[in-house]
């Protein structure tokens, strides 16, 4: 069988990986110089490739398309890409969060392992491809690209999302799929920053806040995610940011705050708040915010709780103290907008999975035509969750191919 896979990012050097396995004969085109470009930056250059967890917990980490993922994570699931990754000579560890990482701390090992399972392959670099288009003719798929002409028996299309487009994946997949009338939900952003309109955020970048939830309300709904974010010139980011920007799409109500002590009741914070003050009642309050705050957040913070810095705490009103407990666990942030999808980690929308056969990632509508990756409308939240995705797609539509090979 003759077999073309279009993009070669993760998910189609590792379909790649599995067919070449198989004595398929494979072509794969990419319109870069080299592969996997986007690896290389995955994980600040370190690529978290999966996430050293079960099943469940990864389908709770799929913010689109955890039904669909079924079957392929069942089939190749977060343990098999750490069994396959350490049996082909990367050693791994697993950090925080159960972030599965190289040893050696370097995506380009990542991609060393899987272009060293493609080495038999027909390597076509440079050469972006232009359309599929059925051949009724010969029955086989025609692929145009920027160079020639080539007809396969079955086409994989691994082109990626539309973020991060110097990468190679510049949403190509999609128009593909919409000259062959296959239907593709609109691309937005997913795992990207948040901006803000709080004239703060300036005198807070660089802020990081380590064990803190941010709440949102999206359009009437609640969410909370704890963990770690970061503050930009103009808004935040970090995990639990850029999570949070995965459940939000245009136009939507969103409202957002941060609890920056979780772990402490209202109660408890009055509490530590009384003791600290009596302690120290000839002291600016800016002191006993220092003791609960980051040193770089506390003039912002009293300047939203509008107490002055050097008000002593024994002029402290029991008004004051009761708007220093609201902003210590309700810090209001005020959304502007998602940065544009190209910043994002991750693309959400694409190929509708309603057009895809998730057994085999077959297309329903053009036979022996298969979308795998991140091409489809799948995201999920950072840990490892989004290459894992990749992994086991490509792996049900590699190994449905040569099962389906093997039976003819
Ligand atoms: C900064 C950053 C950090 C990330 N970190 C992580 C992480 O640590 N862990 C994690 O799980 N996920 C991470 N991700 C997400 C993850 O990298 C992607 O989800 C994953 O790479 C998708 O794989 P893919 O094979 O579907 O697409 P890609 O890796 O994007 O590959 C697509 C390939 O197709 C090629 N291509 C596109 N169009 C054409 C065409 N017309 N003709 C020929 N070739 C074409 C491109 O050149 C590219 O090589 C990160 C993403 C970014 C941007």
């Amino acid at each position: 069988m003759n077999i073309a896979i279009i993009g070669g990012g993760a998910s189609g050097l590792f379909a790649g990986g599995i067919l070449c396995d198989a004595e398929q004969i494979i072509s794969i085109f990419d319109g870069n110089e080299k592969v996997g470009k986007k690896i290389y930056i995955t994980g600040k250059g370190r690529c978290n490739l999966t996430n050293n967890t079960t099943v469940e917990e990864y389908l709770n980490n799929v913010v689109n398309g955890s039904k669909f993922m079924m079957s392929a994570i069942n089939r190749f699931d977060c343990q098999d890409t750490i069994n396959f990754f350490e049996n082909n000579g990367l050693p791994l560890k697993t950090e925080r969060g159960n972030r599965v990482f190289p040893v050696s701390d370097k995506a380009s090992d990542v991609t060393k392992v899987l272009l060293n399972r493609v080495k038999d392959c027909d390597l076509k670099l440079n050469e972006k491809v232009v359309f599929i288009k059925e051949d009724k003719e010969s029955n086989k798929l025609l692929v145009k690209t920027e160079k020639e002409e080539y007809l396969f028996d079955k086409v994989i299309v691994a082109t990626g999302g539309k973020s991060y487009p110097a990468t190679g994946s510049s949403g190509d997949g999609y128009k593909f799929a919409k000259m062959l009338g296959i239907e593709v939900v609109k691309p937005r952003s997913a795992l990207v920053p948040i901006k803000l309109n709080d004239k703060f955020c300036p005198l807070l970048q660089g802020l990081s806040l380590k064990n803190v939830t941010l709440k949102a309300v999206i359009n009437g709904k609640k969410r909370e995610l704890f963990g770690e974010m970061l503050f930009t010139n103009d808004g935040i980011s970090g995990p639990i940011a850029l999570s949070m920007s995965s459940y939000i799409a245009e136009n939507q109500n969103v409202s957002l705050s941060i609890d920056l002590k979780p772990a402490l009741s209202e109660e408890q914070l009055e509490k530590r708040l009384l003791r600290d003050f009596n302690e120290n009642l000839n002291k600016n309050i800016s002191y006993i915010i220092k003791g609960l705050l980051p040193r770089s957040l506390v003039s912002v913070f009293l300047n939203v709780c509008e107490i002055k810095e050097e008000l002593k705490v024994n002029s402290i009103t029991h008004e004051m103290r009761k708007t220093i407990i609201k902003n210590l666990k309700d810090f209001k942030l005020s959304y502007s907008s998602l940065y544009p999808l190209e910043c994002g980690i991750v693309t959400g929308g694409g190929i509708s999975l309603k057009e895809i056969n998730p057994k085999s990632m077959e297309s329903k509508k053009v036979k022996g035509l298969y979308f795998i990756g991140e091409v489809l409308d799948i995201d999920c939240l950072t840990g490892g969750f989004n290459l894992q995705t990749a992994f086991s797609t490509a792996y049900a539509c590699a190994t449905s191919i040569i099962e389906e090979n093997n039976r003819s």
